[in-house]
């Protein structure tokens, strides 16, 4: 029997990720396209139409081959009804029904989720949180975005906006925060706070790969920079730690590139705050998957739900 293929997809800000994994989750082929243009919901599905039958040819897959299409998206995401719910990259997407609009286009079930679910589902399955029934994923990037596995499923709130672990308060009476709270994770670690800070500590226009490097060597600033950054992720896991007792935390996105430093004081300080039965037997791990995570976690849930029925 032909193997059969499940189509990844990571929509983006900037670049539209996609993959092709195997029955026995293996990644086969990856490609990515510019997400320019995607709020004409006809070009985007035209695009992904073409990234489709482009990366099944140049693998020599037929279309026949292909049987569940998964797409991860950054927002809150229906995942029952396949229902956008609100996108801020893209305009015109929100309340869009985009799996039943997909139908026109693609022979195969589609399903939507959020990014982070995507990730986290990946992790669980596959990388740093393969094995353990409940794990929380976190990627830290532009803003901060967390996932739940609980019980070895994703966890999905009626309201749609689970694990949403950029946006517990660190402290009372913070900066305003765009999901309408104040003093949220990601208003102080997303990636604009912190280049904005580490800009006020150099002195100078500085990158927060810069930051690492510079900690690296052993920079007093550049250590200190991580570590207060570190605590302050720390603090607003062991908030989940406490009530949900994952075994393992997976940290991962671009701003966990700075390694040791943060990962360092995030462990210290999850363990400072969390309950004495816990202190020993949590682990904060990097994520493995780095920048496949989304696909990968896009055509696993296609894959599963598809083999559920
Ligand atoms: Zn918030």
């Amino acid at each position: 029997m032909s193997q059969r293929l499940f189509f990844g997809v990571d929509v983006g800000g900037t670049f539209t990720k996609t993959a092709l994994v195997s029955d026995k989750n293996r990644l086969l082929a990856k490609s990515k396209f510019s997400s320019f243009g995607f709020s004409d919901k006809a070009f985007f599905a035209k695009a992904l139409q073409a990234n489709l039958l482009s990366i099944l040819s140049q693998n020599k897959f037929t279309l026949r081959q292909l049987k569940g299409i998964g797409i991860g998206l950054p927002g809150p995401v229906d995942f029952q009804r396949g229902v956008v719910l609100s996108l801020t990259n893209i305009r015109g997407w929100d309340r869009f029904h985009l799996a039943a609009y997909l139908k026109k286009y693609f022979s195969v079930p589609v399903f939507i989720e959020n990014d982070a679910n995507c990730m986290c589902l990946a992790e669980s399955r596959l990388g740093a949180a393969r094995g353990a029934s409940y794990a929380l994923c976190l990627t830290l990037g532009t803003g901060v975005g967390g996932g739940l596995i609980l019980d070895k499923e994703l966890y999905r709130s009626p309201f749609f906006l689970g694990a949403e672990v950029g946006h517990i308060p660190v402290t009372l009476d913070g900066p305003r925060c765009s999901c309408g709270g104040r003093g949220c994770l990601e208003r102080f670690v997303g990636n604009r706070s912190l280049s904005a800070k580490a800009r006020g500590i150099f002195k100078k226009k500085i990158s927060l790969e810069q930051v690492s490097l510079l900690a690296a060597k052993g920079d007093p600033r550049a250590l200190k920079f991580w570590q207060e950054a570190g605590r302050t992720i720390g603090l607003a896991v062991s908030a989940i730690v406490n009530c949900f007792n994952p075994e393992v935390v997976v940290v991962g996105g671009g701003v966990a590139q700075a390694g040791s430093p943060l990962f360092a004081s995030i462990r210290k300080t999850v363990v400072q705050h969390s309950m004495k039965q816990l202190k020993s037997r949590i682990k904060v791990k990097k994520a493995a998957l780095g920048n496949d995570a989304g696909v990968l976690g896009a055509a696993l849930l296609a894959k599963e739900k598809i083999e559920d029925r």
